[in-house]
């Protein structure tokens, strides 16, 4: 019994972490929002790719993706490292395996930044844990805008770029979320609801079907 009379609150499990499968096209804001997400929760940790496309200027290795090489990557492949991979532009991305597990047996929640292929492959690998949400810019201009001001890539890549992006966005229906990347701010709003609605549903509390138990039988 606790002093105020009522019986001790009993026992409350780890929830279950989410998986939050993040995609839009290129230039929408996806990483930025994601790592200010993840700034904003400590209990969210990021599924750090391996790619063999090579470092953008600032990109770290380790923290903004596992640059490796070709031979690496197959090797990665033979072992069953990944959890899914894809070929986008010519180049292999895929998510390594261990660290998503560690992290959802810890009861922790893993964002992914992902395309199409990776997001449904993360729903089938793990259909009751995934949630996907799709990143939309306001317009396709805004986002040619966005990927020349970054200098990142050569004409001739933005250029394959914007026709992937209209190949992306054709898939925003297969989401459970859309968010319009109209306004940073409110974008991230909308991304911290998701989040926290996800962490309270039913499922993510298996520790729930003991505690139903127990007050029933007081
Ligand atoms: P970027 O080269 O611009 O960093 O990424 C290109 C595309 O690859 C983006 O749409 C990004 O979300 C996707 N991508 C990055 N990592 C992975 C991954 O591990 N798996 C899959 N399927 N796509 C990824």
């Amino acid at each position: 019994m606790s002093s105020d009379g009522f019986p001790a609150p009993i026992f409350r499990g780890r929830r279950r972490g989410v998986l939050l499968a993040l995609s839009s096209p290129s230039g929408a804001g996806k990483t930025t929002l994601s790592k200010r997400l993840l700034s904003q929760n400590p209990d969210v940790v990021l599924s750090v790719s391996a790619t063999t496309r090579e470092p953008r200027p600032g990109e770290v290795d380790g923290q903004d993706y596992h640059f490796i090489s070709a031979e690496d990557f197959k090797k990665m492949i033979e072992d069953d490292a990944f959890f899914e991979w894809a070929e986008v532009f010519g180049r292999y991305y895929g998510t390594p395996k261990a660290p998503v597990m560690e992290a959802v047996e810890d009861g922790r929640d893993v964002v992914f930044d992902i395309d199409w292929q990776g997001a449904q492959a993360l729903a089938a690998a793990a259909p009751d844990d995934a949630v996907r949400v799709f990143i939309l810019p306001p317009s396709l201009a805004l986002l040619e805008d966005r990927l020349r001001k970054r200098g990142q890539d050569a004409p001739e890549i933005i250029k394959d770029r914007m026709a992937r992006a209209k190949d992306e966005i054709s898939h925003w229906h297969e989401y459970d979320y859309v968010i319009v990347n109209d306004d940073f701010a409110r974008a991230l709003e909308k991304l911290n609801e998701i989040l926290h609605a996800e962490r309270l549903k039913r499922l993510r509390h298996p520790w729930l079907e003991e505690f139903v138990d127990a007050i029933m039988d007081q």
